[in-house]
């Protein structure tokens, strides 16, 4: 049968007795989700999601009816055809979400040769199996190549798992409030402890914004990860006032496997706190340092240069970073798009340039010159240097490194002689004087204190309701 024809019968008899499957009403779904979200949002990529579901639920389409399929080429070819179109439009759609367009043309040009690959298959190897198996696991093997490559610090390679989303407080700098509208969530821990089982690498990054604000909820997923004889070594996020409060969970968790955390600090004294709005003291602070001390654990904290510091200002973090033997982090305040600081920082932008928004540079106005304030900032970070990286770091963590080693993984070893190409003064100068390629779009007015509306990315659970 001429294959236009065929598809056209196709067409007019689905219409006439619609025999639609779980998984077209599935994409149906999806589809007139992203079109209502859409209609909200105005989103460009959630446009690309819409045409991803539209392929997805053709190409189902195309396949609903079992018997022609299997006996027609032409219908295989073209379903076949829409899947793989499917697949690359919903992979266009994270990278115009985000912004790296870059890679749509290698993106689109991937996805030609592999459907006319596909297509020519049907035709010309219908019964050649070593492309029927080929095609999928070239696929996931170019998938998943990369997925050693994942590591922080000694957790080499490192996989992440979520156990709660959102943050309730509202730190200054911060969008991962602003981002769900202060709303916080669970997810159960029949699920947690299925996903941590999943995964297969022995490092586990738990991303969750505030780690462990609910303690009963760390004990049932730690009790469900015990039951599953699940053993790995975890790192997480979280404050030094969760710390202090549900110190036994963490304990808990230690015993499972919990090693590495990541404490933010933000400042050394309590004007700085208070700027920040981390509804934290400074003396809640060293208490939870000490407890993490007691418990057996590896911190790692951050301290925000501002850029308005001198001389004096730096000097006091090197003294009381090398006075501590946690691990020291400095970055540069730095107004974000999606925080308040965007809305109601006063000091103007010194520039638009996307890539200086990385808190290693300076962009709003500094006190110090500016090559000044980056060996200011580079001498502070050297502290960090001289304790956990280069020779320093094989004396402690030579153990770990060489385990890596001998796993065949090199990224925390090669990571270790990094620092002066990542750090460095006359570099980061320098970069203020390239042309700007991708400039930030300007703020908007100032505002003395912006609302939810203003802030919220998505609102809250009951905002929603509320507004509903
Ligand atoms: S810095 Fe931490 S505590 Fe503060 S809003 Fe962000 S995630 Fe929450």
């Amino acid at each position: 049968m001429n294959f236009h024809l065929l598809c056209a019968w196709y067409a007019i008899g689905d219409l006439a007795a619609p025999k639609i499957t779980a998984q077209e009403s599935a994409a149906f779904l999806m589809l007139a989700a992203c079109i209502l979200v859409f209609r909200t949002f105005r989103e460009r990529h959630l446009l690309v999601w819409i045409l991803g579901w539209a392929a997805y639920a053709a190409s189902g389409w195309f396949a609903s009816d079992s018997t022609a399929f299997i006996s027609s080429p032409e219908l295989q070819a073209v379903s076949h055809a829409a899947f793989i179109l499917a697949l690359c439009l919903f992979a266009a759609g994270i990278l115009v979400y985000t912004r790296t367009q870059k890679y749509i043309l290698p993106l689109f040009v991937a996805t030609g040769t592999i459907t006319t690959l596909a297509v020519a298959r049907l035709f010309y190897w219908p019964d050649e199996p070593t492309l029927v198996v080929a095609l999928p696991t070239v696929t996931v093997h170019a998938l998943g190549r990369r997925r050693h490559r994942y590591f922080i610090g000694v957790l080499d390679p490192c996989a992440s798992a979520e156990l709660t989303r959102g943050c309730p407080w509202d730190c200054s700098f911060c969008s991962a409030w602003t981002f769900y509208g202060r709303s916080y969530r669970k997810v159960s821990p029949e699920a947690a402890a299925e996903d941590l089982a999943r995964i297969r690498e022995h490092n586990v990054f738990l991303v969750d914004d505030v780690a462990f604000i609910q303690a009963e909820h760390g004990f049932a997923i730690g009790r469900e990860v015990e039951r599953r004889g699940i053993r790995k070594q975890y790192y997480l996020e979280t404050r030094c006032d969760v710390l202090l409060k549900n110190q036994e969970v963490f304990a808990y968790w230690r015993r499972l496997g919990l090693y590495y955390m990541f404490l933010g600090l933000e400042a050394l004294d309590e004007e700085g706190l208070r700027l920040h709005r981390k509804r934290v003291t400074w003396g809640e602070n060293e208490r939870a340092l000490e407890v993490a001390r007691r418990l057996g654990f590896a911190v790692a904290i951050n301290i925000i240069a501002d850029p308005d510091w001198d001389e004096r200002r730096f000097a006091v973090v090197r003294e009381w970073a090398l006075s501590v033997p946690e691990i020291v982090h400095l970055t540069v305040a730095t107004p974000y798009p999606g925080t308040e600081t965007w809305l109601t920082e006063s000091r103007a932008l010194t520039t638009h340039d996307y890539r200086l928004f990385d808190v290693q540079h300076a962009v709003l106005p500094t006190r110090l010159p500016l090559d000044r304030f980056y060996e200011e900032l580079v001498n502070t970070q050297a502290v960090l240097n001289r304790k956990h990286l280069g020779w320093g770091a094989v004396r402690r963590y030579g153990g770990p490194a060489v385990r890596a080693l001998a796993r065949g993984q090199t990224n925390y070893l090669k990571m270790m002689w990094k620092f002066g190409s990542v750090y460095n003064a006359a570099r980061q100068r320098g970069d203020h004087d390239r042309p700007v390629q991708y400039p930030m779009r300007p703020r908007g007015p100032m505002t003395a204190k912006p609302n939810g509306a203003q802030l919220y990315v998505h609102d809250s659970v009951a905002q929603r309701r509320a507004s509903a």
